[in-house]
Protein backbone atom coordinates (compact mmCIF):
# COMPACT_ATOMS: atom_id res chain seq x y z
CA UNK A 1 0.00 0.00 0.00
CA UNK A 2 1.66 3.67 -0.54
CA UNK A 3 1.06 6.58 0.60
CA UNK A 4 -1.09 8.46 -2.30
CA UNK A 5 -3.60 5.49 -1.89
CA UNK A 6 -3.73 5.71 2.05
CA UNK A 7 -4.83 9.27 1.57
CA UNK A 8 -7.23 8.28 -0.64
CA UNK A 9 -8.98 5.96 1.06
CA UNK A 10 -9.02 8.05 4.12
CA UNK A 11 -10.81 10.74 2.50
CA UNK A 12 -13.54 8.16 1.06
CA UNK A 13 -14.09 6.82 4.86
CA UNK A 14 -14.65 10.40 5.64
CA UNK A 15 -16.85 11.46 3.17
CA UNK A 16 -19.03 8.87 3.80
CA UNK A 17 -18.86 9.47 7.30
CA UNK A 18 -20.02 12.83 7.16
CA UNK A 19 -23.43 11.81 5.48
CA UNK A 20 -23.19 8.72 7.50
CA UNK A 21 -26.35 9.72 9.66
CA UNK A 22 -28.90 10.08 6.80
CA UNK A 23 -28.09 6.28 5.91
CA UNK A 24 -28.84 5.25 9.41
CA UNK A 25 -32.22 7.09 9.58
CA UNK A 26 -32.67 5.19 6.82
CA UNK A 27 -31.32 2.10 7.57
CA UNK A 28 -33.64 2.32 10.97
CA UNK A 29 -36.56 3.40 9.05
CA UNK A 30 -36.47 -0.03 7.00
CA UNK A 31 -36.07 -2.36 10.12
CA UNK A 32 -38.86 -0.37 11.97
CA UNK A 33 -40.93 -1.43 8.46
CA UNK A 34 -39.12 -5.03 7.20
CA UNK A 35 -41.06 -7.15 4.82
CA UNK A 36 -40.87 -10.59 3.74
CA UNK A 37 -39.31 -11.94 0.47
CA UNK A 38 -41.07 -11.03 -2.45
CA UNK A 39 -43.36 -8.64 -0.53
CA UNK A 40 -40.87 -5.61 0.05
CA UNK A 41 -42.89 -3.25 -1.25
CA UNK A 42 -42.06 -0.22 0.69
CA UNK A 43 -38.88 -1.07 0.76
CA UNK A 44 -38.87 -1.46 -3.26
CA UNK A 45 -40.45 1.74 -3.01
CA UNK A 46 -37.95 3.54 -0.93
CA UNK A 47 -34.55 2.48 -2.77
CA UNK A 48 -36.17 3.27 -6.06
CA UNK A 49 -37.39 7.35 -5.20
CA UNK A 50 -33.59 7.63 -3.83
CA UNK A 51 -31.95 6.07 -6.60
CA UNK A 52 -34.27 8.50 -9.25
CA UNK A 53 -33.33 11.40 -7.19
CA UNK A 54 -29.84 10.81 -7.59
CA UNK A 55 -30.02 10.53 -11.29
CA UNK A 56 -29.65 6.30 -12.11
CA UNK A 57 -31.82 4.91 -14.10
CA UNK A 58 -34.24 2.49 -12.01
CA UNK A 59 -35.90 -0.82 -13.32
CA UNK A 60 -38.32 -2.46 -11.44
CA UNK A 61 -40.22 -5.49 -11.60
CA UNK A 62 -37.21 -8.04 -11.58
CA UNK A 63 -37.84 -11.19 -9.04
CA UNK A 64 -41.78 -9.09 -8.40
CA UNK A 65 -40.21 -6.25 -5.94
CA UNK A 66 -36.34 -6.32 -6.65
CA UNK A 67 -34.96 -3.06 -8.44
CA UNK A 68 -31.92 -2.24 -10.39
CA UNK A 69 -30.80 1.20 -10.43
CA UNK A 70 -28.12 1.93 -13.24
CA UNK A 71 -25.37 4.59 -13.98
CA UNK A 72 -23.21 5.19 -17.02
CA UNK A 73 -20.42 7.42 -17.20
CA UNK A 74 -17.94 7.79 -19.89
CA UNK A 75 -17.13 5.95 -23.03
CA UNK A 76 -15.76 2.60 -21.34
CA UNK A 77 -17.57 -0.44 -21.85
CA UNK A 78 -16.65 -2.01 -18.60
CA UNK A 79 -19.07 -3.38 -16.25
CA UNK A 80 -20.00 -4.06 -12.94
CA UNK A 81 -23.09 -4.92 -10.91
CA UNK A 82 -23.37 -4.86 -7.10
CA UNK A 83 -25.71 -6.54 -4.77
CA UNK A 84 -27.92 -5.87 -1.94
CA UNK A 85 -30.67 -7.93 -0.03
CA UNK A 86 -33.95 -6.45 0.85
CA UNK A 87 -35.96 -9.46 2.66
CA UNK A 88 -36.55 -9.88 6.39
CA UNK A 89 -37.28 -12.75 8.35
CA UNK A 90 -40.63 -14.53 10.34
CA UNK A 91 -39.19 -13.42 13.75
CA UNK A 92 -40.62 -11.61 16.63
CA UNK A 93 -38.22 -8.93 17.20
CA UNK A 94 -36.90 -8.60 21.10
CA UNK A 95 -34.51 -6.05 20.86
CA UNK A 96 -36.87 -3.29 22.82
CA UNK A 97 -35.20 -0.90 20.45
CA UNK A 98 -36.73 2.36 19.71
CA UNK A 99 -36.86 1.46 15.96
CA UNK A 100 -37.60 -2.37 16.25
CA UNK A 101 -39.90 -3.90 13.97
CA UNK A 102 -43.54 -2.64 13.75
CA UNK A 103 -44.57 -5.12 11.79
CA UNK A 104 -45.86 -8.27 14.16
CA UNK A 105 -43.98 -11.48 13.83
CA UNK A 106 -41.70 -10.11 10.84
CA UNK A 107 -38.09 -8.43 11.61
CA UNK A 108 -34.68 -7.47 9.72
CA UNK A 109 -32.69 -10.58 11.59
CA UNK A 110 -30.08 -11.01 9.00
CA UNK A 111 -29.26 -7.08 8.57
CA UNK A 112 -30.56 -7.09 5.06
CA UNK A 113 -31.52 -3.51 6.18
CA UNK A 114 -27.90 -2.63 6.56
CA UNK A 115 -26.99 -4.38 3.62
CA UNK A 116 -29.46 -2.08 1.65
CA UNK A 117 -28.31 0.76 3.21
CA UNK A 118 -25.03 0.40 2.67
CA UNK A 119 -25.93 -0.01 -0.96
CA UNK A 120 -27.96 3.44 -1.14
CA UNK A 121 -25.29 5.34 0.80
CA UNK A 122 -22.36 4.29 -2.04
CA UNK A 123 -24.67 5.02 -4.53
CA UNK A 124 -25.66 8.57 -3.38
CA UNK A 125 -21.73 9.01 -3.13
CA UNK A 126 -20.78 7.70 -6.24
CA UNK A 127 -23.45 9.84 -8.49
CA UNK A 128 -22.25 13.06 -6.87
CA UNK A 129 -18.45 12.26 -6.85
CA UNK A 130 -17.17 9.31 -8.36
CA UNK A 131 -15.17 9.69 -11.31
CA UNK A 132 -15.74 6.48 -13.08
CA UNK A 133 -15.88 5.38 -17.01
CA UNK A 134 -18.71 2.73 -17.42
CA UNK A 135 -21.99 0.98 -16.61
CA UNK A 136 -22.40 0.58 -12.91
CA UNK A 137 -25.62 -1.56 -12.21
CA UNK A 138 -26.57 -1.33 -8.38
CA UNK A 139 -28.81 -4.61 -8.00
CA UNK A 140 -31.25 -5.01 -5.29
CA UNK A 141 -32.75 -8.50 -4.72
CA UNK A 142 -36.11 -9.42 -2.85
CA UNK A 143 -35.87 -13.14 -1.12
CA UNK A 144 -32.61 -13.74 -0.15
CA UNK A 145 -33.90 -15.96 2.77
CA UNK A 146 -34.79 -19.27 1.33
CA UNK A 147 -36.76 -17.92 -1.66
CA UNK A 148 -34.19 -17.30 -4.34
CA UNK A 149 -34.83 -14.00 -5.12
CA UNK A 150 -31.62 -13.47 -7.29
CA UNK A 151 -32.50 -16.36 -9.10
CA UNK A 152 -36.03 -15.21 -9.91
CA UNK A 153 -33.82 -11.70 -10.92
CA UNK A 154 -31.61 -14.00 -13.34
CA UNK A 155 -34.83 -15.74 -14.87
CA UNK A 156 -36.36 -12.16 -15.60
CA UNK A 157 -33.45 -11.45 -17.38
CA UNK A 158 -31.27 -9.88 -14.94
CA UNK A 159 -28.00 -10.16 -17.05
CA UNK A 160 -28.94 -9.95 -20.42
CA UNK A 161 -30.88 -6.63 -19.78
CA UNK A 162 -28.03 -5.56 -17.14
CA UNK A 163 -24.14 -7.48 -18.05
CA UNK A 164 -22.20 -7.19 -15.60
CA UNK A 165 -18.16 -8.33 -16.12
CA UNK A 166 -17.91 -8.94 -12.14
CA UNK A 167 -20.48 -9.24 -9.59
CA UNK A 168 -19.48 -8.56 -5.33
CA UNK A 169 -22.25 -8.70 -3.04
CA UNK A 170 -20.77 -8.04 1.17
CA UNK A 171 -22.87 -9.38 4.08
CA UNK A 172 -22.58 -8.61 7.91
CA UNK A 173 -21.46 -10.80 10.33
CA UNK A 174 -21.39 -11.04 14.20
CA UNK A 175 -18.35 -12.04 15.89
CA UNK A 176 -15.60 -10.39 13.63
CA UNK A 177 -14.59 -7.01 14.57
CA UNK A 178 -16.84 -4.11 13.29
CA UNK A 179 -15.71 -2.90 10.06
CA UNK A 180 -13.40 -5.99 9.83
CA UNK A 181 -13.37 -7.14 5.99
CA UNK A 182 -12.81 -10.90 5.18
CA UNK A 183 -12.81 -12.82 1.93
CA UNK A 184 -12.06 -16.08 0.79
CA UNK A 185 -11.48 -17.39 -2.95
CA UNK A 186 -12.95 -20.73 -3.68
CA UNK A 187 -16.10 -21.97 -2.27
CA UNK A 188 -17.20 -19.66 0.55
CA UNK A 189 -20.77 -20.74 1.70
CA UNK A 190 -22.60 -24.26 1.49
CA UNK A 191 -25.07 -25.58 -0.89
CA UNK A 192 -28.54 -26.54 0.57
CA UNK A 193 -30.60 -29.02 -0.21
CA UNK A 194 -33.86 -30.86 0.91
CA UNK A 195 -34.68 -34.64 0.35
CA UNK A 196 -37.80 -35.77 1.50
CA UNK A 197 -37.90 -40.14 1.65
CA UNK A 198 -41.50 -41.61 1.68
CA UNK A 199 -41.35 -45.40 1.97
CA UNK A 200 -44.64 -47.16 1.17
CA UNK A 201 -45.03 -50.42 3.17
CA UNK A 202 -47.63 -52.69 4.21
CA UNK A 203 -49.49 -51.79 7.14
CA UNK A 204 -50.90 -54.36 9.54
CA UNK A 205 -51.26 -55.81 12.98
CA UNK A 206 -48.49 -55.31 15.72
CA UNK A 207 -48.24 -58.86 16.77
CA UNK A 208 -47.93 -59.99 13.21
CA UNK A 209 -45.44 -58.66 12.14
CA UNK A 210 -44.49 -61.00 9.00
CA UNK A 211 -47.38 -60.44 7.38
CA UNK A 212 -47.02 -56.37 6.97
CA UNK A 213 -43.72 -54.90 5.05
CA UNK A 214 -42.55 -52.40 8.23
CA UNK A 215 -41.39 -48.61 6.55
CA UNK A 216 -40.61 -48.10 10.11
CA UNK A 217 -37.94 -50.39 10.35
CA UNK A 218 -36.64 -50.15 6.73
CA UNK A 219 -36.76 -46.11 7.80
CA UNK A 220 -34.51 -46.76 10.74
CA UNK A 221 -32.04 -48.43 8.93
CA UNK A 222 -31.46 -46.03 5.67
CA UNK A 223 -31.17 -43.15 8.76
CA UNK A 224 -28.00 -45.01 10.04
CA UNK A 225 -27.24 -46.18 6.27
CA UNK A 226 -26.91 -42.18 5.04
CA UNK A 227 -24.53 -40.97 8.22
CA UNK A 228 -21.97 -43.98 5.97
CA UNK A 229 -21.86 -41.57 3.10
CA UNK A 230 -20.51 -39.09 4.84
CA UNK A 231 -18.21 -41.30 6.75
CA UNK A 232 -17.14 -43.75 3.79
CA UNK A 233 -18.47 -42.19 0.55
CA UNK A 234 -17.11 -38.52 0.94
CA UNK A 235 -13.50 -38.01 0.84
CA UNK A 236 -12.66 -36.52 4.40
CA UNK A 237 -10.29 -34.04 3.13
CA UNK A 238 -14.28 -32.77 1.88
CA UNK A 239 -17.26 -30.38 3.77
CA UNK A 240 -20.69 -32.81 4.12
CA UNK A 241 -23.86 -32.33 6.11
CA UNK A 242 -26.64 -35.09 5.88
CA UNK A 243 -28.90 -34.54 8.73
CA UNK A 244 -32.47 -35.98 9.14
CA UNK A 245 -34.42 -33.53 10.91
CA UNK A 246 -37.84 -35.36 10.58
CA UNK A 247 -38.71 -38.86 10.79
CA UNK A 248 -42.88 -39.32 11.02
CA UNK A 249 -44.36 -43.06 11.09
CA UNK A 250 -47.42 -44.57 12.86
CA UNK A 251 -49.92 -43.20 15.68
CA UNK A 252 -50.10 -46.66 18.20
CA UNK A 253 -47.81 -48.92 19.83
CA UNK A 254 -49.94 -52.12 18.14
CA UNK A 255 -50.04 -51.40 14.87
CA UNK A 256 -47.16 -50.98 11.95
CA UNK A 257 -47.49 -48.33 9.81
CA UNK A 258 -47.86 -48.07 5.60
CA UNK A 259 -45.81 -45.13 5.38
CA UNK A 260 -42.82 -43.49 6.84
CA UNK A 261 -41.43 -40.13 6.16
CA UNK A 262 -37.59 -38.61 6.21
CA UNK A 263 -36.74 -35.09 6.12
CA UNK A 264 -33.41 -34.46 5.31
CA UNK A 265 -31.06 -31.15 5.05
CA UNK A 266 -28.26 -31.79 2.82
CA UNK A 267 -24.97 -29.44 2.89
CA UNK A 268 -21.42 -29.43 1.68
CA UNK A 269 -18.94 -27.10 -0.14
CA UNK A 270 -17.93 -28.40 -3.36
CA UNK A 271 -20.49 -29.05 -6.26
CA UNK A 272 -18.84 -32.59 -7.12
CA UNK A 273 -19.58 -33.42 -3.25
CA UNK A 274 -22.83 -31.98 -3.95
CA UNK A 275 -23.62 -34.26 -6.98
CA UNK A 276 -21.97 -37.52 -5.03
CA UNK A 277 -24.51 -36.86 -1.96
CA UNK A 278 -27.37 -37.11 -4.41
CA UNK A 279 -26.80 -40.12 -6.14
CA UNK A 280 -25.65 -42.16 -2.99
CA UNK A 281 -28.09 -40.79 -0.60
CA UNK A 282 -31.00 -41.71 -3.47
CA UNK A 283 -29.14 -44.78 -4.46
CA UNK A 284 -28.92 -45.87 -0.46
CA UNK A 285 -32.46 -45.18 0.17
CA UNK A 286 -33.55 -47.45 -2.53
CA UNK A 287 -31.62 -50.31 -2.08
CA UNK A 288 -32.15 -50.11 1.61
CA UNK A 289 -36.19 -49.69 1.27
CA UNK A 290 -35.93 -52.77 -1.41
CA UNK A 291 -33.66 -55.19 1.07
CA UNK A 292 -36.53 -54.77 3.92
CA UNK A 293 -39.29 -55.31 1.38
CA UNK A 294 -41.21 -51.59 1.36
CA UNK A 295 -40.93 -49.06 -1.67
CA UNK A 296 -39.12 -45.97 -1.21
CA UNK A 297 -40.04 -42.34 -3.09
CA UNK A 298 -37.22 -39.99 -3.20
CA UNK A 299 -37.59 -36.09 -3.71
CA UNK A 300 -34.57 -33.97 -3.86
CA UNK A 301 -34.81 -30.77 -4.18
CA UNK A 302 -31.65 -28.37 -4.69
CA UNK A 303 -31.88 -25.13 -2.84
CA UNK A 304 -29.50 -22.68 -3.13
CA UNK A 305 -25.83 -24.06 -5.15
CA UNK A 306 -22.35 -23.74 -3.09
CA UNK A 307 -21.15 -20.33 -3.66
CA UNK A 308 -18.03 -20.26 -5.08
CA UNK A 309 -16.06 -17.15 -5.33
CA UNK A 310 -13.63 -16.44 -7.91
CA UNK A 311 -10.15 -15.92 -7.67
CA UNK A 312 -9.35 -12.92 -10.24
CA UNK A 313 -12.30 -10.93 -8.55
CA UNK A 314 -11.42 -11.98 -4.90
CA UNK A 315 -7.66 -10.72 -5.28
CA UNK A 316 -9.39 -7.20 -6.63
CA UNK A 317 -11.85 -6.92 -3.89
CA UNK A 318 -8.56 -8.07 -1.23
CA UNK A 319 -6.93 -5.44 -2.53
CA UNK A 320 -9.53 -2.68 -2.25
CA UNK A 321 -10.55 -3.92 1.24
CA UNK A 322 -6.67 -3.55 1.99
CA UNK A 323 -6.56 -0.46 0.67
CA UNK A 324 -8.99 1.26 2.54
CA UNK A 325 -9.25 -0.20 5.81
CA UNK A 326 -5.25 -1.52 6.17
CA UNK A 327 -3.90 -4.67 6.09
CA UNK A 328 -4.25 -5.18 9.58
CA UNK A 329 -8.42 -5.06 9.38
CA UNK A 330 -8.83 -7.54 6.27
CA UNK A 331 -8.89 -11.10 7.02
CA UNK A 332 -7.68 -12.58 3.11
CA UNK A 333 -8.97 -15.75 3.37
CA UNK A 334 -11.20 -16.67 6.18
CA UNK A 335 -13.07 -20.16 6.97
CA UNK A 336 -15.88 -21.18 4.87
CA UNK A 337 -19.59 -21.30 6.59
CA UNK A 338 -22.34 -24.12 6.19
CA UNK A 339 -25.05 -21.45 5.84
CA UNK A 340 -26.06 -20.65 2.57
CA UNK A 341 -26.75 -17.87 0.76
CA UNK A 342 -28.29 -16.92 -3.05
CA UNK A 343 -25.68 -14.96 -4.18
CA UNK A 344 -24.26 -18.29 -5.31
CA UNK A 345 -26.64 -18.43 -8.38
CA UNK A 346 -25.22 -14.95 -9.89
CA UNK A 347 -21.69 -16.67 -9.24
CA UNK A 348 -22.59 -19.62 -11.42
CA UNK A 349 -23.11 -16.90 -14.30
CA UNK A 350 -20.82 -13.93 -13.30
CA UNK A 351 -17.13 -14.01 -11.67
CA UNK A 352 -17.25 -12.05 -8.59
CA UNK A 353 -16.52 -11.90 -4.67
CA UNK A 354 -19.10 -12.43 -1.91
CA UNK A 355 -17.19 -11.04 0.94
CA UNK A 356 -18.09 -10.34 5.06
CA UNK A 357 -18.24 -7.52 7.04
CA UNK A 358 -17.88 -7.69 10.80
CA UNK A 359 -20.74 -6.65 12.74
CA UNK A 360 -18.77 -6.16 16.25
CA UNK A 361 -19.74 -7.76 19.74
CA UNK A 362 -22.04 -5.15 20.33
CA UNK A 363 -23.93 -5.41 17.56
CA UNK A 364 -25.52 -2.27 17.45
CA UNK A 365 -27.67 -1.57 20.54
CA UNK A 366 -25.75 -3.42 23.09
CA UNK A 367 -27.12 -6.64 23.48
CA UNK A 368 -23.90 -8.52 23.34
CA UNK A 369 -22.44 -10.67 20.55
CA UNK A 370 -25.57 -12.13 18.45
CA UNK A 371 -25.76 -13.96 15.47
CA UNK A 372 -27.78 -13.36 12.79
CA UNK A 373 -31.29 -14.42 12.66
CA UNK A 374 -31.34 -14.22 16.30
CA UNK A 375 -34.72 -12.31 17.95
CA UNK A 376 -32.20 -10.17 19.69
CA UNK A 377 -29.87 -9.13 16.99
CA UNK A 378 -29.19 -5.59 15.58
CA UNK A 379 -27.44 -4.50 12.14
CA UNK A 380 -24.58 -2.77 13.65
CA UNK A 381 -24.70 1.34 12.10
CA UNK A 382 -21.11 2.00 12.57
CA UNK A 383 -20.45 -0.31 9.23
CA UNK A 384 -23.02 2.32 7.13
CA UNK A 385 -19.92 4.68 6.63
CA UNK A 386 -17.40 1.75 5.94
CA UNK A 387 -19.21 -0.35 4.26
CA UNK A 388 -20.60 2.15 1.65
CA UNK A 389 -16.69 3.95 1.75
CA UNK A 390 -15.98 0.08 0.46
CA UNK A 391 -18.29 -0.06 -2.17
CA UNK A 392 -17.21 3.97 -3.42
CA UNK A 393 -13.86 2.90 -3.85
CA UNK A 394 -14.61 -0.69 -5.54
CA UNK A 395 -16.65 1.08 -8.25
CA UNK A 396 -13.56 3.42 -8.70
CA UNK A 397 -11.31 1.16 -8.82
CA UNK A 398 -12.88 -1.04 -11.15
CA UNK A 399 -14.40 1.39 -13.53
CA UNK A 400 -11.32 3.31 -13.54
CA UNK A 401 -11.73 6.26 -15.84
ZN1 LIG B 1 -30.19 -14.73 6.84
ZN1 LIG C 1 -28.59 -12.61 5.22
Amino acid sequence: MNAPHEAFAHNVIEALQAQAEEFIAVRRDIHRHPEMGYKEYRTSDLVAEQLQQWGYEVTRGLGGTGVVGQLRRGHSSKTLGLRADMDALPIEEATGLPYASCNAGIMHACGHDGHTAMLLAAAKHIAGNVQFSGTLNLIFQPAEEGLGGAKKMMEDGLFSRFPCDAVFAMHNMPGHPQGHLVLRDGPMMASSDYVTITLDGKGGHGAMPHQAADPVVAGSAIVLGLQSIVARNVDPQETAVITVGAFNAGVANNVIPQTATLSLSVRSLNPQVRELLEQRITDLAHAQAQSYGVRAHVAYQRGYPVLVNHLRETDFAREVAEELVGAQRVTRQGKALTGSEDFAFLLEQVPGCYLLIGNGDGAGGGHGACMVHNPGYDFNDDNVAIGSAYWSLLVERFLKD
